[in-house]
């Protein structure tokens, strides 16, 4: 298919975010044509690939509507179920954190979430990348299309932020992740400390392996992430595949959403949990708020600042005590000793209420 000369909403980038948007207004009844770089959705896996269990969703994020339709999600997508988390402090000290979860195949779960937006009557197109947008007009590799509405779910470096002079999340931390083959515990395992300062390692248990891999903040260190993927690896002792990175905004939702008829979603919005980086559960309800809200301004004429009110109502007041709980855990990062002595007191239940972006205190 070629590009278009023109559409009602054009959704660019084909993630958790984007796909959702594209279903949710195509459902609405807009004309809705999504646009995705890569030639083919979800590959490569950048990705933990692990997803908390619909109740903890609904627990995280108790304002956000309709979680368990939102996540009714087909069977051939779950890998294992967990049922508890590890976190291992610097000196590795256990601390065993009730938490429901599972772990998927990311592939599969973009492509999923794809084809429901196909379903609805959105058309993809592939291979196809933004290069700027500029009032109503983008501009991609094939062309130029105008579209009345522009969401922009264009990941962490997102191109329609920039075009639009949306602020850029403050810290955009480097992640990494690989397959290990061989078996392992079926207990999703973090670690903290020089292994990965300000950030975490991690090895996610799945059927055939384990999800691996680490992200950092660079306000702690100016080393790349290959400096701490050897070490980390070293204490893998099993083989590992090829590895893809990616920034993971972890500050906190941007300011603004919304300029005129273009808005930002997912991770181009900074809507990632800044106290554990997940993002694919946000991703998807501000991306359901997204595509509903534009099918609204094109049928109905309704003003696209209803999207940022919408998601800010839904999710937003979770990611604010977040992003005070990050900011703690920033100064408890600063030092081996303190983040060790801070884990200690904290404690597993004050943990858990930590990574449901619940206030720690009291
Ligand atoms: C290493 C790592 C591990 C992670 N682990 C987890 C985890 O276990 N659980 C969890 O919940 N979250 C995890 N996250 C975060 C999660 O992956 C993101 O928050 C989530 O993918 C956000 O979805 P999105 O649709 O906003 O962005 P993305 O998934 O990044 O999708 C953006 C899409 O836009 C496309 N795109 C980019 N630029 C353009 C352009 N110019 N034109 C067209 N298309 C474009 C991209 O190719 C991509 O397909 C992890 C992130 C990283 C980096």
């Amino acid at each position: 298919m070629d590009l278009p000369k023109k559409v009602e909403v054009l959704v660019i980038g084909g993630g958790p975010a984007g796909s959702s948007a594209a279903e949710h207004c195509a459902l609405g009844g807009a004309e809705t044509l999504m646009i995705e770089r890569r030639p083919k959705i979800g590959v490569p896996v950048r990705c933990g690939e692990y997803m908390p269990h619909n109740d903890e969703i609904r627990s995280i994020f108790p304002d956000a509507v309709d979680v368990p339709s939102l996540f009714d999600l087909p069977s051939y997508l779950r890998s294992i179920s967990c049922e508890v988390m590890q976190i291992l402090s610097p000196k590795m000290r256990v601390y065993d954190l009730p938490f429901q979860g599972w772990t998927t195949y990311r592939d599969r779960f973009d492509q999923h979430l794809a084809s429901k937006a196909e379903k609805a009557g959105a058309t993809i197109l592939t291979g196809t990348r933004c290069i700027n947008v500029k009032g109503n007009l983008v501009s991609t590799d094939l062309g130029t299309i105008e579209a009345k509405v522009i969401i922009g779910a264009d990941g962490p470096l997102s191109i329609v932020a920039r075009s639009l002079k949306l602020e850029r999340p403050a810290d955009m931390c480097p992640g990494m992740s690989t397959i290990a083959r061989g078996k392992f515990e079926p207990i999703p395992k973090m670690f903290f400390g020089s292994i990965a300062p300000g950030g975490y390692a991690w090895i996610i248990p799945k059927n055939d392996g384990a999800n691996v891999g680490l992200g950092y903040s660079k306000l702690f260190t100016e080393k790349n992430l290959h400096d701490f993927w050897i070490p980390f690896k070293e204490m893998l002792g099993h083989e590992t595949g090829h590895l893809y990175g990616k920034m993971i905004p972890m500050s906190g939702p941007i300011a603004r959403t919304v300029i005129g008829d273009s808005l930002v979603v997912g991770d181009a919005a900074g809507q990632v949990m800044p106290v554990n980086g997940g993002g694919i559960p946000i991703a998807m309800i501000c991306g359901r708020i997204a595509g509903r809200a534009a099918a609204d301004r094109i049928m109905k004429g309704v003003p696209l600042e209803e999207y940022e009110k919408e998601w800010r109502r839904q999710v937003g007041r979770q990611l604010e005590v977040a992003v005070k709980t990050k900011k703690l855990a920033m100064m408890a990062f600063a030092g081996q000793w303190r983040l060790e002595m801070a884990m200690r007191m904290l404690g597993v239940r004050r943990m858990g209420k930590a990574i449901r972006c619940k206030s720690v205190f009291p």
